[in-house]
């Protein structure tokens, strides 16, 4: 099971528009340190994935027939704002969700080619090759994190989320992902609303995982900016994902 970051940024990216700190000035000279908004493709057999569509060029690098389904892990704009291009498409590709009345403006009024299926905390699905769970995570929105699993890997999906209600943390420990991949927007003790993890949680929480690896995600350029000052301040175990990368995910064999 493979999963490649397209996307790997808070909700404005990086460079942040405006800001004049140094590594968002960094950013606009320097193409490979640019984060765009949340999106990544998993791809497993013959399954692919897409998880979120926070990158506003979805239609031009997923023709029709490229991917299986989208993944939405909740309909902030910095998650969804790619679909919006292929409304007005042609064909039909699914489109996985979390329960929400709300939406993201007027994406359920035309939908186009989207078809969405909501799904419930702990829905398990078979899509493909891979079955995915539906775990629910807290934060300002609906949110859903995806559990993947394909030939006893296990990769989990965690974005975004200020804490992890206690059943899915259970049902994390039960199941013992091999990769889980968190949303860490924030530096510790970061003084921004808490919609987020920062720093100091993530590591916390990866204490409940001494056997996964853990990627960091869904990272701000103020979080950037305080680990380039503290290269060393990851703990092992524990890495930041970036812009183009791609994981494997083989599990235990
Ligand atoms: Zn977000
Ligand atoms: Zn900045
Ligand atoms: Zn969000």
């Amino acid at each position: 099971m493979r999963l490649s970051f397209l996307g790997t940024g808070a909700a404005g990216g990086v460079p942040l528009w405006g800001c004049e700190c140094a590594i968002c000035t960094r950013a606009r000279v320097d193409t490979s340190v640019r984060r765009q908004p949340n999106c990544a493709l998993l791809e497993a057999g013959k399954t692919r994935l897409l998880i979120d569509a926070g990158v506003m060029d979805v239609a031009e690098r997923f023709p029709p027939g490229a991917l299986d389904a989208v993944l939405v892990t909740h309909f902030h704009a910095d998650h969804v704002q790619g679909l919006f291009h292929l409304r007005w498409g042609k064909g039909a590709l699914d489109v996985y969700a979390p329960h929400d009345s709300e939406g993201c403006a007027d994406l359920y009024k035309s939908p186009g080619p989207l078809k969405f299926t909501h799904l419930s905390k702990f829905e398990k699905r078979e899509l493909g090759e891979v079955s995915i769970t539906a775990v629910p995570l807290v934060h300002s929105k609906p949110t859903l994190g995806y559990c993947i699993e394909h030939e006893g890997a296990r990769l989990a999906y965690l974005s975004d989320c200020r804490e992890l209600p206690p059943a899915t943390l259970e049902f994390l420990q039960r199941w013992q992902p091999h990769t889980l991949c968190l949303d860490c927007t924030f530096p510790p003790g970061a003084d921004q609303p808490r919609n987020h993890f920062d720093l100091l949680e993530t590591v916390a929480l990866a204490q409940h995982f001494p056997e996964s690896e853990m990627v960091l995600m869904h990272i701000g350029h103020k979080l950037d900016a305080w680990l380039q000052d503290r290269p060393d301040a990851l703990p092992a175990g524990m890495k930041l994902a970036y812009d183009g990368e791609t994981l494997i995910c083989i599990g235990v064999p």
